[in-house]
């Protein structure tokens, strides 16, 4: 079993958790804080479920505010091709949530037969439709689709996914673009957590067009170092050890450990899988091994109920900001 000496992280400990308002604690040796018994976990989880429902608030008071102000309803496109069951209940998520935030939501569900030209010719109607802000068009696509070529036919300025070849430049290049939804939510559960993240160490696990390579970039953008880990990393846990805050998007089940945590660090746990749990039925786990992560972690998401809702959120965000670049108008208070 691997052994980690943890005197050397005590202090930080210590510190983190006296931002925390870990008060109480305090006056026991950090060290006894790491060698904690398993009902005395320290963590912090981070609730990105309640977090989510208070953008969801603050998106709806923006859309009252451009309605009330401008006359706009914000509306937002979200195509399906296909018979993919997660995908239709994500769509269908999508679309409820939209509309109980008071947007227009515009569903087009195609058969799973769809050529690529008949989605390219939706695609352009829809870039067409002054009353749609957002075009979504849910991945993955039929093998018979090209689906950088959908991608990038999406108008960028209706790109709420983020995934247009020019959002990714002008996010890379650290301009202004609308960025991925899942990274975006990533990013302010972290703020929410850590604050100021200027010096931290990220070491973010997968390099996923959707995921890690946009995450990497806000990162950047936060000022903190970026290692960038995948599949052909040397001694991944060593490399995690390291890092002040583990993100991992790879899809493999509770792969992270506890001892791959450092004391203290922030972990975001991307990972959505399911799996079967003791008696047969299936159940959701992340890419982090929860358990024994949270023995150690300052702070964790859940899953479910940590990055997974701030998903659809930042998608209802992005299509206010979007409205509001189109019209050229300034964003909504609520969520400026
Ligand atoms: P991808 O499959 O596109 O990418 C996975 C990444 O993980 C790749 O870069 C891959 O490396 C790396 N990887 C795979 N196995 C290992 C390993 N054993 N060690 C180190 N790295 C490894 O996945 P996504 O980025 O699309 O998704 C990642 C996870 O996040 C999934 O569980 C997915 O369900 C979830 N997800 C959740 C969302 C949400 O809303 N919460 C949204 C999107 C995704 P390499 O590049 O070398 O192959």
């Amino acid at each position: 079993m691997h052994c980690l000496d943890f005197s050397p992280y005590a202090e930080n400990l210590k510190s983190h958790l006296e931002t925390r308002g870990i008060q109480s604690q305090m006056s026991m040796h950090p060290f006894d804080l790491i060698n904690r018994q398993p009902d005395n976990t320290m963590s912090t989880v981070i609730d990105g479920k309640a977090f989510a429902e208070t953008l969801r608030s603050r998106i709806k008071k923006a859309v009252s505010e451009l309605q009330a102000k401008h006359d706009i309803v914000p509306g937002l496109a979200v195509v399906l091709v296909g018979e993919n069951s997660a995908s239709q209940i994500y769509v269908r998520s999508k679309a409820r949530q939209t509309a109980e935030a008071g947007m227009q939501s515009f569903e087009h569900r195609l058969p799973e037969n769809t050529s690529e030209s008949e989605l390219v010719q939706l695609v352009e109607e829809l870039n067409r439709n002054p009353q749609v802000n957002g075009i979504l068009v849910q991945l993955p696509l039929p093998a018979q689709i090209n689906s950088e070529r959908i991608i990038n036919t999406v108008n960028v300025n209706k790109d709420v996914d983020g995934f247009h070849v020019e959002s990714t430049g002008r996010l890379s290049i650290g301009i202004d673009s609308l960025v991925p939804c899942t990274p975006a939510g990533c990013l302010m559960l972290l703020k929410q957590a850590v604050g100021d993240l200027t010096g931290q160490h990220a070491v973010i696990i997968g390099r996923s067009n959707i995921v890690g390579k946009p995450v990497a970039q806000l990162l950047l953008k936060e000022h903190c170092t970026v290692t960038i880990a995948h599949s052909r990393t040397r001694d991944l846990p060593s490399a995690c050890r390291q890092a002040d805050i583990v993100i991992a998007a790879v899809g493999v089940p509770e792969m992270v450990k506890g001892d791959w945590i450092k004391p203290g660090a922030t972990v975001i746990d991307v990972g959505i899988n399911r799996v079967a749990d003791n008696s047969g039925k299936s159940k959701l786990v992340g890419d982090v091994d929860y358990a024994s992560a949270s023995e150690v972690a300052g702070a964790i998401t859940p899953v479910p109920g940590g990055v997974g809702p701030m998903t659809i959120a930042c998608l209802l965000q992005n299509t206010i900001i979007a409205t509001c670049r189109q019209r050229q108008i300034k964003l909504p208070e609520a969520i400026s």
